[in-house]
């Protein structure tokens, strides 16, 4: 039993340490960890969102005490729970379990609900659908919900759920809000045809979300691209992430704080002509669906005294 646990503990370094693997494709028939009628109103948050300081890894869909599946046949490799050790803060993902499943990919499941069933510690081949453990709130979780993560190359490469799993339905288009200009300690809304007074650079953020088929949904968007003053500033997507260096970033070498400030879609600390000024902003949902959004606005250059 020592031993079991001993390699539980080592287990997620070695999932980073690994040897590098062969790139194969994904096998189909994925299903939903989580009952699949609905899922497009109980996704709450997808993958690649900003988390304050790092990257959202994987989806929540909204649930309690429900049956969590695996998503496919594989290994539990994992699985980690408060009453392993009691008098050991459990940390942000509560229970969790892992399976490695074939092409070596990995999926994760936390927040399980406690009490965790003898057969995760004896069945250790699973079938798809089967049971793993119960939907709950443990770890840092502010209400009931399954996070989901699925990864590649012994955990050094974190993808998108929804590019493995059964479609889901979303119908309506991202929404583009103001520009927001940081100086110091203060925010500023710009809207199209707006002016403002300019001494320097600062930081220029967008407020979008993905709003979904359920009312008041904002979730992160797959694709951004950034065009100010018709020149394409930034472009970007939120597919997968990859360990390099120690820092997580995407498939276009964007980290986490090139990507968001203050939680919001980072466009740059931009340098602005004196005068009109645009920048044009592409959203894209995953599912496509596709928003664009052109501010234009005056900017009188002062000279900082
Ligand atoms: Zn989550």
């Amino acid at each position: 039993m020592k031993k079991i646990l001993l390699l539980l503990s080592i287990l997620p370094i070695c999932l980073v340490l690994g040897q590098e693997s062969t790139k194969q494709k994904f096998p189909d028939g994925f299903i939903w960890p989580v009952g699949g009628e609905n899922i497009e109103v109980k996704l709450s948050s997808l993958f690649g969102e900003s988390r304050g300081d790092h990257f959202h890894n994987g989806v929540d869909v909204s649930s309690d005490n429900e049956k969590v599946s695996s998503i496919e046949k594989g290994t539990i490799i994992y699985s980690h729970y408060s009453s392993d050790n009691p008098f050991e803060n459990e940390g942000g993902s509560g229970n969790s379990v892992w399976i490695l499943h074939d092409n070596d990919i990995l999926s994760a499941y936390y927040h399980l609900k406690d009490g965790r069933s003898p057969e995760i510690l004896e069945k250790r081949f699973i079938q798809k659908g089967d049971a793993i453990g119960k939907t709950g709130n443990t770890g840092h979780s502010s209400g009931s919900h399954l996070h989901f993560v699925i990864a590649k190359d012994q955990g050094r490469k974190i993808i998108d759920p929804l590019k493995i799993l059964p479609p889901v339905k979303d119908t309506k288009s991202p929404t583009i809000s103001s520009l927001i200009l940081t100086i110091g300690k203060n925010i500023t809304y710009v809207n199209d045809g707006d002016s403002f007074n300019s001494s320097s650079n600062f930081p220029i953020t967008v407020d979008i979300a993905d709003t979904g088929e359920r009312k008041g949904q904002r979730r992160g968007v797959k694709s951004i691209q950034f065009i100010v003053n018709n020149k394409v500033y930034k472009k970007s997507n939120f597919n997968e992430l990859s360990l390099v260096n120690s820092i997580w970033q995407n498939e276009d070498g964007l980290s986490f704080n090139d990507l968001f400030f203050e939680s919001h879609y980072y466009i740059g600390d931009l340098k602005f002509i004196s005068g009109d000024n645009t920048i044009s902003i592409t959203a894209v949902d995953f599912n496509n669906n596709k928003t664009e959004k052109t501010f234009t606005f005056y900017v009188n250059k002062i000279q900082k005294k």
